[in-house]
């Protein structure tokens, strides 16, 4: 049987595929039409105008006012312009292993000749301030030169507490810059660059900030500015220099992705329009509806610390000998809806429901019917009322 004989033909299914993933999400239709326009001359003065208006909405995204830099590439291009700006070969860096994508961004570390000295969580949590601040205060020679940390852990639904690491090193008087990741997070839950002392944060397009996939972000602190001075790992399409240095007149050192930031230009002044304090209200109260839906089918969540359950994706456990893949591949067959799978020692343990980016509440109850049916039709153990619970938490005032 081929992988087409699977699944039931395109034209079975009626109405809009779900794309429930924590990342690509959908792309409002405001975005697609601001994209599907024709390309023009990025050395022109249309583009300068453009670049210069998306640079600038760009920083309050990242609560920032340092520059902000866009490579046309997906995030992991951005975890390495982070590290290959402001590292050398050989350095000691502390990075906290708090789930796949972390794990990813350590091998890419490796990769890089960086020495990764790694703390590893039970991946049911976000990193912690103390041991991070511990071993800053032991290393009294300052070996370490940077922390790295994913603010929120898409492969588990934790989020990390960069305002109380920031704290941390600050008691530790330690001068290693501050990495974050917040490829999951950007434009779907608070974050402050400038305020939480963060020196380089990495951000992608393809998740809250509802674009397709494509474009990354480095929004870059003075200290790590100062840092790529003296930075010896090689570098040349990531170098942040040219590409600051072109920005400053509205221009790209290499060919930008035009068209994506035409959508990027109409999806800034989306989030603007809505504001980012309702956009953030949005997802935490979608993602306690979620919760609300997981508890009263009896299932577990995934992130075991409530203080740092994710605002953008809740990943969910199945019970023992049931497998997360089994069901996804039935809920897109059945109900045209695609879930997130479990990654690394996570596969086929739990499925991610995204509920960033582009959602509204019928959205949510839509995916959340679409996981009620799926778990009933792949007979496992659950108890019915999951909907229930979520349609009642929403009924709610916001
Ligand atoms: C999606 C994601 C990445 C990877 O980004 P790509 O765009 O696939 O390169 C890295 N980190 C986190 C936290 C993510 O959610």
């Amino acid at each position: 049987m081929s992988e087409r004989d699977n699944h039931p033909p395109v034209e079975a299914h009626q109405g809009r595929h779900f794309l429930q993933i924590p990342g690509p999400t959908n792309v409002p239709d405001r975005v697609l039409r601001a994209i599907d326009r024709p390309t023009i001359d990025h050395r022109g003065p249309d583009f300068a105008a453009l670049a210069r208006r998306v640079l600038d909405n760009l920083r309050p995204v990242f609560g920032t006012e340092a520059p902000v830099v866009i490579y046309p590439a997906s995030g992991t291009g951005a975890w390495e312009a982070a590290l290959v700006n402001t590292l050398s070969p050989g350095d000691r860096i502390l990075m906290i292993r708090t789930g796949w994508f972390a794990t990813l961004w350590k091998e890419m570390a490796e990769r890089l000749g960086l020495a990764p000295l790694v703390f590893d969580t039970d991946w049911r949590r976000g990193a912690d301030p103390a041991l991070i601040g511990e071993a800053l205060t032991a290393d009294r020679d300052h070996e370490i030169k940077a922390v790295c940390v994913v603010h929120n852990e898409t492969s588990t639904g934790c989020r990390s507490d960069i305002q109380a690491i920031r704290e941390a090193m600050d008691r530790a008087q330690h001068p290693a810059l501050l990495l974050v990741d917040t490829i999951s997070s950007l434009g779907s839950m608070e974050y402050r660059h400038d305020e939480w002392g963060v020196d380089v944060t990495i951000a992608g397009s393809q998740k809250g900030l509802m674009l397709p996939p494509g474009l990354s972000f480095n929004a870059i602190s003075r200290k790590a500015l100062a840092a790529a001075e003296h930075a010896r790992l090689a570098r040349s399409y990531w170098d942040w220099r040219p590409m600051l240095a072109a920005n400053e007149r509205g221009f790209f050192p290499y060919t930008p992705a035009t068209n994506l930031l035409y959508g990027l230009d109409a999806a800034l002044s989306m989030l603007h329009e809505i504001g980012l304090d309702a956009v953030f209200a949005r997802h935490a109260r979608h993602a306690e509806a979620t919760r609300h839906a997981v508890r009263a089918w009896g299932l577990e969540i995934q992130c075991a610390e409530p203080r740092h359950y994710s605002a953008s994706l809740t990943a969910v456990r199945l019970p023992e000998g049931e497998s997360a893949d089994r069901l996804r591949a039935l809920i897109l067959a059945r109900f045209n809806m695609s879930l997130g799978n479990g990654l690394g020692p996570l596969a086929d343990r739990v499925f991610r429901i995204g509920h960033l980016g582009h959602f509204g509440d019928l959205d949510l109850i839509g995916t959340l019917a679409g996981v009620e049916m799926g778990l009933a039709g792949a007979g496992i153990p659950f108890r019915a009322g999951g909907v229930q619970a979520a349609l009642d938490f929403l009924a709610l005032p916001a």
